[in-house]
């Protein structure tokens, strides 16, 4: 039996070649948490809850109409995706104000954004993922004008789908971000939701806690979620009996 052969290894995931051409295999490692908004959860587990809350939000969106890169859920923590050529820009949309709009604009974290906003930033961790314009964005070719107004109104349709959901857990979503990917349907080009969608690329904020007065009888301002991983995971109901484990990666086929 052949070993599978590893294609990309980055900071919370490793990619492996599919089983089928156009396929990959994604497997969610336990690593520290990768983005800033995030507490560090517990280690253990991380990557089999994030398995599962992208799964849980992916599948959602492929089923209202959101084509993502989700095809299913493998085991605890590999799902098979749809291969894609990703965009090297992430595509954020902001809610709430905070982290580094808050902090470059002056605006208080927490305050209520008048619309939502989208924001792309160019996909370089050793640059630390700067703010861009559409201006950079197309005239350095990462993106048409067109495929900018496909990734902004697919961003939109996830920020409702997601702000609904998590809005029924008891959750604000302050912000989060996607990674947007090219794939073909014979000559066609289509853009789809890749990457994941999980605690790690989104800022929730408590709103059930917030509502719980104080010993001085005083409500909070919704502030991060305790252990979010977890917390979401139970508060979604996709919360597996047993994720204390790390599990090997198992070999398929
Ligand atoms: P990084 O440390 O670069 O953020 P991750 O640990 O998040 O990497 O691993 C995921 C990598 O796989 C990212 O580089 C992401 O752009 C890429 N990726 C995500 N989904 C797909 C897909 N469907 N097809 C191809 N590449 C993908
Ligand atoms: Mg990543």
């Amino acid at each position: 039996m052949a070993r599978r052969k590893k294609v990309y290894e980055g900071k919370a995931k490793i990619l492996y070649e599919g089983p089928e051409p156009g396929t990959l295999i994604q497997y969610f490692k336990d690593d520290a948490a990768t983005q800033p908004t995030q507490k560090a959860g517990p280690a253990d587990g991380r990557g089999v809850l994030n398995n599962r809350l992208s799964e849980f939000f992916m599948s959602g969106l492929n089923l209202i109409g959101v084509p993502t890169h989700f095809i299913r859920r493998l085991n605890m923590r590999e799902q098979l995706i749809r291969m894609v050529e990703i965009i090297p820009v992430t595509v954020t949309v902001r809610n709430f104000a905070a982290g580094d709009l808050s902090a470059r604009l002056g605006i208080p974290e927490g305050t209520p954004l008048p619309r939502p906003i989208v924001e792309f930033y160019f996909k370089d961790d050793k640059l630390g993922n700067p703010l861009v314009t559409e201006e950079h964005v197309i005239a350095f070719g990462w993106a048409s004008q067109q495929d900018l107004d496909d990734m902004v109104a697919l961003a939109l349709r996830v920020n409702d789908f997601l702000s609904g959901a998590m809005l029924g857990a008891g959750i604000r979503l302050a912000d989060f971000q996607i990674e947007v990917g090219r794939t073909w349907e014979g000559d066609y080009m289509r853009l789809i939701v890749a990457d994941e969608i999980s605690p790690d690329s989104c800022r929730l904020w408590d709103l059930r806690a917030a509502e719980t007065p104080d010993r001085e009888g005083q409500t909070r301002e919704p502030g991060p979620l305790d252990d979010v991983y977890t917390e979401l995971a139970r508060r979604l109901g996709v919360m597996p009996s047993n994720v204390t484990h790390a599990t090997k990666p198992t070999l398929i086929n």
